[in-house]
């Protein structure tokens, strides 16, 4: 079995520990004498797994009283519809960083007003606007922010404090660093960046804050079915919050939040580090201050020596570096399960290309 440098944006590299384990008891789950796809979502047996699954968000994130955690499908996207269906009233704000605060904003423009408190649309989204910049609007039901930018290679390094309620995308830096959840009204994260396969989405919901959702909505888009049936007003798909109870184990196994955000920061560097010494061979896109430690993005000085660049790698065992399709160039995504040998190992090949070239 030969496994890759696996740089892919989502779905992505799971930890290698975790799909053994998960391989080894696909045939019996807890002594089941099934598989955990053939069980019931209604018996104690899964039902103890997924308590535990909640239980373990809660702990790793610190997760406040007064928050309910739940598991829903459709993805992040479904999610860009779920929060303004429950939650905009007169105007929702968006502070746009790119792609998916956009089809966010898009998406909730369905249910009612929508405007940019900020956007970094003005130099392709390559930087995180700046707190003095903000307008916030009268009567403004929340401010929406995607706290990293999986497209462009940009985070949040700090949150700013509002005084509405904040919803947050963090899909693809859920559990990548400690968060303080108390400054949230509403997170929500799809599992395939960093936590198991896609299908899953995981959400945290102020109490206080889902007390003023909307209650005409269709059932299956309303927060409330979910928190109010613990995740299971009907099928869940199990198979995913499964293995992300398995990440989860890994995570805390591993040291925990803090230690995932010291390792990921040290990954990135030596990432962005090959880039910055690299005279100009290799460009940065994102901005010094709001350089992403999941999303490296980068391009070369023409397209022709980037396609070059992608073929090159893709032989060289290192899959995923081809940037999103909306904006080209190459992107190395270094989630929590991509080891820093893998890292090390690109920077060398990037350093010998440019040699070379
Ligand atoms: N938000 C972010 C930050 C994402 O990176 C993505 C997908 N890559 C989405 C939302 C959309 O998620 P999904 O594909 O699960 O709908």
């Amino acid at each position: 079995m030969k496994r890759v440098y696996n740089f892919n944006a989502g779905p992505s590299a799971m930890p290698l520990e975790v799909l053994k384990q998960v391989q080894q008891e696909f045939l019996d789950f807890a002594g089941t004498g099934m598989s955990i796809v053939e069980i019931s979502h209604r018996s104690a047996v899964y039902q103890d797994m997924q308590d535990d699954t909640v239980a373990m968000l809660r702990r790793l994130l610190e997760v406040p009283a007064g928050y309910h955690v739940v598991f829903m499908q459709g993805g992040g996207s479904m999610q860009f519809l779920m929060h303004g269906a429950n939650f905009l009233k007169q105007r929702g704000g968006y502070i746009n960083t790119g792609v998916w605060s956009t089809k966010a904003m898009q998406a909730a423009a369905f249910v009612g007003e929508v405007y940019e408190i900020a956007t970094s649309g003005d130099k392709n989204f390559s930087y995180i606007p700046r707190s003095d910049t903000f307008v916030i609007r009268p009567d403004t039901d929340y401010v929406y922010i995607t706290s990293n930018n999986t497209i462009h290679g940009t985070e949040w390094k700090k949150f700013p404090k509002f005084n509405i309620p904040v919803i947050c995308d963090m899909s693809s830096d859920f559990l990548a660093r400690p968060i303080d959840v108390s400054r949230f009204d509403l997170i929500y994260a799809g599992v395939q960046k960093n936590l198991g396969p896609a299908g899953v989405v995981a959400a945290i919901i102020k109490d206080s804050f889902l007390e003023t959702a909307r209650t005409d909505i269709p059932v299956m888009l309303q927060y409330k079915t979910f928190t109010e049936h613990d995740s299971t007003y009907n099928t869940p798909p199990v198979f995913c919050i499964y293995f992300v109870n398995k990440v989860l184990h890994w995570l805390e196994n591993q040291g925990g939040l803090e230690k995932m955000q010291e390792r990921n920061a040290h990954k990135a560097q030596i990432v962005y580090k090959t880039i910055d010494d690299s005279a100009g061979f290799y460009i940065g896109h994102a901005a010094m201050d709001s350089r992403s430690n999941m999303n490296v993005t980068f391009n070369l000085r023409t397209p022709e020596l980037e396609k070059k660049f992608l073929i090159e790698a893709d032989a060289a065992g290192f899959v995923g570096i081809k940037g999103h399709r909306s904006i080209g160039g190459c992107r190395a995504s270094l989630y929590n399960a991509v080891t820093e040998e893998a890292c090390a190992a690109l920077s060398e090949f990037m350093q010998n290309f440019q040699k070379n070239n």
